[in-house]
């Protein structure tokens, strides 16, 4: 797991990453380039953070929307920077307070384990609240993300109804959104009436 992996680095604690550094620097890099040219798709379709995310999304109950996009992303920003200096200077890592390495492990002993299972409780009301709150790789791929080449776009069918920006978890189907918090989840695509949104160079 990405982010887990990039805690690793800041912690220096390398015996843990599974892979030699440059593998994993090259993993890191290498799907940074894969998200400028074609979104998010680490995380759409590959992080088993966000798979399990999605699928306790599905679950039917009533869905909260976090509106103001900046907030969480000022939020994820400082929780990142937090990682890193309490990485670097401290030796702590803030991630494993959220117990996603131990529930990726199923290490039930340390109490920190059952952060996630409530995240994940969360996060059948509020879409992916790790990747959109704490995810550090996160912060990297949604600024990228956000320049990227292949993205949803409106075409000229569109006739303005919005049932995409309704269905959208994210706030991102807007026809000026920069789609740095899409994760292709396709929801605005499945909504809209005319067949209006490709996915498609600028
Ligand atoms: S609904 Fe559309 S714009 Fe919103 S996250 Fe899903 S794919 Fe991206
Ligand atoms: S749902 Fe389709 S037609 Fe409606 S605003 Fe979105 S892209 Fe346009």
């Amino acid at each position: 797991m990405f982010p887990y992996q990039f805690q690793l680095l800041v912690l220096r604690d390398t015996d843990k990453l599974g892979a030699p550094i440059p593998i994993v620097l090259v993993g890191f890099l290498l799907f940074i380039v894969l998200t400028f040219v074609f979104g998010r798709i680490f995380c759409g379709y590959i992080c088993p953070i966000g798979a399990i995310q999605e699928l306790v999304y599905l679950i039917p109950v009533k869905k909260f929307k976090i509106k103001n996009k900046k907030a969480t992303m000022i939020f994820r920003g400082v929780f990142t920077v937090g990682l890193i200096v309490a990485g670097l200077f401290f030796s702590v890592g803030l991630l494993n307070f959220t117990g996603v390495n131990y529930f990726f492990n199923l290490n039930i002993s340390p109490i920190f384990f059952y952060v996630f299972p409530a995240l994940l409780i969360v996060g059948a009301f509020v879409y992916r609240p790790f990747c959109r709150f704490l995810c550090p790789y996160g912060v990297f791929l949604s600024l990228v993300s956000s320049i990227g080449i292949f993205k949803l776009r409106r075409n000229d069918k569109c006739i303005d109804c919005k049932k995409c920006e309704i269905a959208c978890p994210t706030n991102e189907a807007g026809r000026d959104d920069l789609k740095q918090e899409c994760y292709m989840c396709n929801r605005c695509r499945d909504a809209c009436p005319v067949n209006a949104i490709d996915y498609r160079r600028k």
